[in-house]
């Protein structure tokens, strides 16, 4: 008979890991898999200023790795694999991966987001020739050279700020006038004189054949279609949920953002979630790390009620 863990985490961001702490730290059979790089968009994020205690020193990679290595002194067992299918009905929970097939008596799920396209002519095209998803893997390239921000949210303005240790200029381009993003870093934006904005302004298309060589702009308002020449163009547009392995599953919105109670507990029994793959309406990494921990508590709860 095969193994049967007491908890399979699925997804290595904050949520998981912080599930993968506290399920370890409670005596409880942990293993947490992740298909790529542990931390997911953490992990792209440079300065967290706004993780409690961060003051400095705090890089999403640095907190990642403490994260990681403080759930595995607890006992959590990490593996590298990807999961192709999941059987959540029924007392012993299956989860089928490339590599190998997993049991558990509880599901975590913490598979977390990926970048929404911004959906202009030639983005797939010109992606990873100056079209990029993510400022800390890229901004090295663009030293000294001329990049383009998309978005009005945390993370268009975050990262913007960010890339300002490379680019010479960074244009934020908004598709109006006003912002999602925390008022501190907007301001900190504002008043960094490597930064401009274009605002009520949407990209229609990225010019370029080898490479990414400017960008086609509307005005929303007057219609007006400009040029603006640019090396690199970084799309932060908002993400959408990693959930497809679940559809069907579990009762998630239109979105594809699953549903849980208070207590992360899915609709169905046994089955939990945490972080950005919840329905929520704050996405940070210290929500994600608490999901992460009610969720474990929840399980460990279940486990004692049904085995
Ligand atoms: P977000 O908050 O959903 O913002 C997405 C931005 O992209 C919005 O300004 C939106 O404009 C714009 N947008 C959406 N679709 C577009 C399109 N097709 N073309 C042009 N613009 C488009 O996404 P996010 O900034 O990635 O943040 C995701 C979550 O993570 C949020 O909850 C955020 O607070 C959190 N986060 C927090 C931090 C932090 O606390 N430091 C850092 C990063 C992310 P509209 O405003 O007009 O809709």
């Amino acid at each position: 008979m095969s193994h049967i863990y007491d908890t399979i985490i699925i997804g290595g961001g904050p949520a998981g890991l912080s599930a993968g702490l506290y399920a370890a730290r409670s005596k409880m059979d942990t293993i947490l898999i992740e298909r790529g790089k542990f931390g997911g968009q953490t992990a792209t994020t440079e300065e967290l200023e706004n993780y409690p205690g961060s003051i400095e020193d705090c890089t999403g990679p640095g907190l990642i790795e403490r994260m990681k290595k403080q759930a595995e002194e607890f006992g959590t067992k990490f593996v590298k694999d990807e999961v192709l299918e999941v059987e959540l009905d029924g007392k012993i929970k299956k989860v089928v991966c490339k590599k190998e097939t997993y049991e558990a008596k509880t599901i975590i799920i913490a598979t977390g987001a990926y970048p929404r396209l911004a959906g202009f002519k030639n983005e797939l095209e010109l992606r990873g020739r100056g079209v990029s998803y993510c400022a800390t893997c890229d901004a090295d390239f663009f030293t000294e050279l001329d990049v383009a921000v998309l978005g009005g949210g945390d993370s268009a303005i975050d990262e913007a700020i960010y890339l300002t240790k490379f680019a010479e200029n960074v244009t934020i381009i908004h598709r109006r006038d006003g912002f999602r993003a925390a008022k501190t870093s907007l301001e900190k934006a504002q008043n960094n004189p490597k930064i401009k904005f274009i605002l009520d302004t949407v990209v229609e298309e990225a010019k370029g054949e080898e490479i990414l060589e400017g960008l086609v702009l509307k005005n929303v308002k007057s219609g007006e279609i400009s040029e603006l020449k640019v090396d690199g163009c970084f799309v932060f547009v908002g993400y959408l949920p990693i959930s497809d392995l679940f559809k069907g599953k579990i009762k998630m919105n239109d979105r594809g953002d699953i549903i849980t109670d208070e207590d992360m507990r899915c609709d169905v029994p046994g089955v939990f979630a945490a972080g950005d793959i919840r329905e929520k309406s704050l996405r940070q990494v210290i929500t994600a790390s608490a999901d992460g921990a009610i969720a474990a508590t929840t399980a460990e709860k279940y486990i004692e009620e049904h085995f």
